[in-house]
């Protein structure tokens, strides 16, 4: 738990918030000010800022919940699908710092499902020495 952390405020029920699961270890709710209404957070309720610093076991227990969260929403919302996505640190656009997974309802309708851009490598050789970086990396690790 974190003093300060909007979220642990949230998890202490000093804050409010519209709860829509809740686990012994993580709960889920939904987001103030949503993308798509119906947009929901699911966090563990320890207190970790980034993703790949958290300890497996809480990610172990964090990903079942969102799953449901998620048929939940496709069930209860009749979502057609959904982006599910969460951020890193400041520059990867993460505002709040527990670690967070945003549950974002799709519908057929929508005319904008994801707002992000695909891009390109210089060539294959560039693509490859990203790969080898990062499988170096992986056996470090
Ligand atoms: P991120 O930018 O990934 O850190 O996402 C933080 C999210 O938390 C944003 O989408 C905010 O709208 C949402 N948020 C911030 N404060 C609250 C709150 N008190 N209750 C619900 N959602 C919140
Ligand atoms: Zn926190």
């Amino acid at each position: 738990m974190s003093e300060n952390c909007i979220f642990c405020r949230i998890i202490r029920g000093e804050l409010p918030c519209e709860k829509v699961y809740e686990d012994e270890h993580n709960v889920a709710f939904l987001d103030i000010a949503p993308v798509r209404k119906g947009h929901t957070l699911v966090i563990p309720k320890a207190h970790h800022e980034r993703l790949y610093e958290t300890p497996a076991p809480v990610l172990q227990r964090l990903m079942p919940a969102v799953a449901r969260v998620a048929r939940a929403l496709v069930h209860g919302l009749e979502a057609d699908g959904m982006n599910i996505t969460q951020a890193n640190g400041p520059v990867a656009g993460q505002v709040v710092p527990h670690v967070h997974v945003h549950l974002v309802p799709r519908f057929a309708s929508d005319a904008e499902p994801r707002n992000w851009h695909p891009g390109a490598y210089a060539d294959r050789a560039e693509m490859a020495e990203y790969g080898a970086r990062i499988r170096a990396a992986v056996k470090a690790d």
